[in-house]
């Protein structure tokens, strides 16, 4: 890389050309700006390596798919992007430091033989630095889970299996829960447990973990990267719809996203898990064994990030 590459603000892909972030616009008549019309994919990197980037693709391209948004590359030139918009922006990351990777795709202008308008997708890759400060204290504290009135999307309104530009559902559960009142973990469209903002989330009972359906939640890549980890250390794992009564009955929970990795959930509406020591044992034993898979103590990572007046972060 020469020295003209380096540049001191992150820079990010837009349509085919690599410019500062400060100059990366979208026109205001792109549809994922009007209607939402748009998918994404979040990776993150470990030690600036970006984890299971092949997964996010091949989710990206299935969101694609279920929208029916040609972005004009392969998946493989997606994944190329997106390891050159990691590499050009490297040497920003301050000590501690991990980037989050977004691919966007929207389906473009809504008026594409106007003046000034473009024809075909609108394609971003870009990273940004994960939010460690802002949620260190949930991996302190553990994360206080709030169940809002706001069901998740029904799967046959928008399937939940798809990473698509419209979390209005989430951010009107965020809205509803409030500024510091906790992290929102939706009911589904029949009031069985299912998902966070931006994350899944796990029960853990009598030694069985326990997560919802993939049919209505988004399909995790951590939550994949759990369900193994059970298989590898012969934990038993269901896949199941979960009521008040599971959450009442709990030993212990937590949630999985791609930033947070695994983090422990204290108490859901304010009553804590059965097992009060944060993380529970069997959650203990799962994300030590996450950090041996991902090759990074990410626990340690966002730890070191605490303030004293630091008070955890909500999803959204
Ligand atoms: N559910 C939703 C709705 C999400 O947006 C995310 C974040 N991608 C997740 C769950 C967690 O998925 P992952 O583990 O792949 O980050």
């Amino acid at each position: 890389m020469t020295e003209r590459q380096l540049s001191n603000e992150r820079v990010v892909w837009l349509n085919g050309e690599i410019v500062p972030e400060s100059q990366a616009t979208v026109h205001i008549h792109d549809r994922g700006f009007l209607y939402g019309d748009a998918v994404f994919d979040t990776a993150r990197t470990f030690g600036g390596r970006i984890y299971r980037l092949q997964e996010h693709i091949d989710r990206l391209m299935r969101s694609l798919r279920y929208l029916r948004i040609d972005p004009g590359m392969s998946a493989e030139e997606i994944a190329r992007v997106s390891e050159e918009v990691v590499e050009r922006n490297r040497h920003l990351l301050g000590e501690h430091e991990d980037y989050w990777v977004f691919q966007r795709i929207t389906r473009g202008s809504a008026f594409p033989d106007g003046p000034g308008q473009r024809s075909g997708p609108t394609v971003i890759v870009l990273c940004v630095p994960l939010p460690f400060g802002v949620r260190a204290p949930l991996f302190r504290d553990g994360i206080e889970v709030v169940i809002p009135s706001t069901r998740r999307v029904a799967p046959d309104a928008v399937s939940p299996n798809a990473k698509t530009h419209n979390y209005l559902n989430f951010v009107v559960a965020a809205q509803e829960v409030g500024a510091g009142g906790g992290w929102p973990v939706l009911l589904d469209h029949r009031g069985f447990l299912c998902e966070g903002n931006g994350s899944n989330i796990f029960l853990v009972r009598d030694g069985v973990v326990m997560t919802p359906q993939e049919q209505f939640v988004l399909a995790g890549i951590s939550r994949k990267v759990v369900m193994e980890l059970c298989e590898k250390l012969g934990i038993p794992c269901r896949e199941t719809d979960l009521t008040a009564y599971d959450v009442a009955t709990a030993d212990e929970a937590f949630i999985t996203s791609t930033s947070l990795c695994m983090c422990p959930v204290r108490s859901f509406d304010g009553e804590s898990t059965a097992v009060t020591d944060i993380p529970g044992p069997v959650t203990k034993r799962l994300m030590d064994a996450y950090a041996e898979e991902v090759g990074h103590d990410f626990v340690g990572q966002y730890l070191a990030h605490l303030t004293d007046d630091a008070k955890g972060g909500t999803g959204l």
